[in-house]
């Protein structure tokens, strides 16, 4: 075939699709930036006369197409629209999003069973910046109100529900509520529920964060975070600003792999919760077992607060044995069929013992204060056969 550029030039040139290309799923745009027909096109979508991409870190097909997904998941059977930027982990959403919302000088209200990174990064880094955290037991309301209402610093509210490890639940209603009579942010981390179980937007929650790398996707082969929120001026200039500037873009790759995790969410929710509920109530009446953290159980303080918020209880769950740090090590080393991993939200069993693993360079008496003692044991629970997981639990009891 005769070609009108040298054969070098060829090789460095781009495939051309041909034809009206309908691709039945989402293709991967690996690519750093993209064309203009003209000049003129640039300058107006430089100067934003025109929509249209210019650079990866900016913008790509795949990371807008799944966070528009998300969006809608947040947003599904409510009224409006809300816009979603994908970052390169949870913890770059959390630091995108707080990064482009506050200012040296604010302090944000939160409570003290975190996940653990996100407490680092407010003591660490936004301290070390002038943005100073307040931790509170936001479960009391009146005293919520107070502190907000005495500290005019405080410019956002924080929380998780449910949260890591004994699942307990903050109700997100009134403190959206409390939020918006002194006229501050309130931010959710909607990790463990997804928005299949749990949709934020609808108790009048500012922003929504999440890190797709354990549920929305699902299989443990990705890391990705993304930012919602219902103020599209607020997301579409200091927010995605922030997520430009600072460089906390998702690669088109990470979402294209939470794009195919996330066409099973229900599927994999649905079985999550089945098989989680079967397990506590296993455990519940197991006489080696001290106590069981599932909000799927009655025994569980929070149990008519997470019915009326959540569709369902999750997969995630917490258990404590008799007999303390010994006990907790001598189990751990007897799993078979369930994984030793540091993640949660995998369609695998996950065990992880965090007075041995994650929590162990913190002070005992801190950890037992967030419930973490030495005989807890925390379940991701997966998607096999719930029977497989109960006779693993049960055979390492021994
Ligand atoms: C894992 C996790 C994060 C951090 O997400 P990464 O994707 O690991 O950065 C934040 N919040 C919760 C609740 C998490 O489980």
């Amino acid at each position: 075939m005769k070609e009108k550029i040298k054969f070098g030039s060829l090789c460095v040139k781009k495939e051309k699709f041909k034809g009206d290309i309908r691709p039945h799923q989402m293709p991967l745009y690996a690519t750093s930036s993209f064309e203009f027909d003209n000049i003129n096109q640039g300058i107006d979508i430089f100067t934003g006369k025109e929509k249209g991409l210019v650079y990866g870190r900016y913008a790509n097909p795949n990371t807008s197409a799944v966070a528009e997904k998300i969006a809608r998941m947040e947003m599904f059977g409510l009224k409006g629209e809300a816009s979603a930027l994908l970052t390169s982990s949870g913890m770059s959403a959390i630091s995108t999003l707080m990064m482009g919302i506050l200012n040296q000088g604010d302090k944000i209200l939160t409570q003290g069973n975190l996940y653990g990174g996100t407490t680092e990064f407010f003591l660490k880094t936004l301290g070390r910046l002038g943005i100073e955290t307040i931790f509170t037991d936001l479960q009391n309301l009146e005293k919520v109100d107070d502190i907000i209402k005495k500290d005019k610093k405080i410019k956002a509210i924080y929380f998780e529900t449910p949260a890591n490890p004994t699942l307990a639940c903050v109700d997100m209603e009134a403190l959206a509520k409390i939020a918006k009579k002194r006229k501050i942010k309130s931010i959710i981390d909607n990790t463990f529920p997804t928005p299949y179980l749990q949709q934020p937007f609808k108790y009048n929650v500012d922003f929504i964060i999440h890190s797709t790398t354990k549920y929305l996707n699902g299989h443990g082969n990705s890391i990705a975070g993304v930012i919602v929120g219902r103020d599209k001026e607020l997301m579409e200039t200091k927010v995605w600003q922030t997520l430009k500037l600072a460089g906390t873009n998702a690669s088109p790759f990470e979402a294209w792999i939470l794009g195919n995790g996330m066409k099973t969410l229900e599927v994999r929710m649905d079985r999550h919760c089945e098989n989680a509920q079967a397990i506590a109530e296993y455990l519940e009446k197991n006489k080696k077992v001290k106590k069981v953290n599932y909000n799927g159980l009655v025994s569980h303080p929070d149990h008519e607060l997470a019915k009326k918020q959540m569709k369902g209880f999750g997969g995630m769950l917490s258990f404590e044995l008799k007999g303390g740090l010994k006990k907790g090590i001598k189990f751990m080393n007897k799993i078979k069929f369930c994984s030793l991993a540091p993640t949660l939200g995998d369609v695998d069993t996950l065990i992880l013992h965090p007075a041995s693993s994650s929590h162990i360079n913190v002070a005992k008496e801190l950890r037992e204060k967030n419930g973490i003692t030495d005989g807890l044991i925390r379940l991701s629970v997966g998607i096999e056969n719930s029977q497989d997981i109960i006779a693993d639990l049960e055979q390492a009891m021994l």
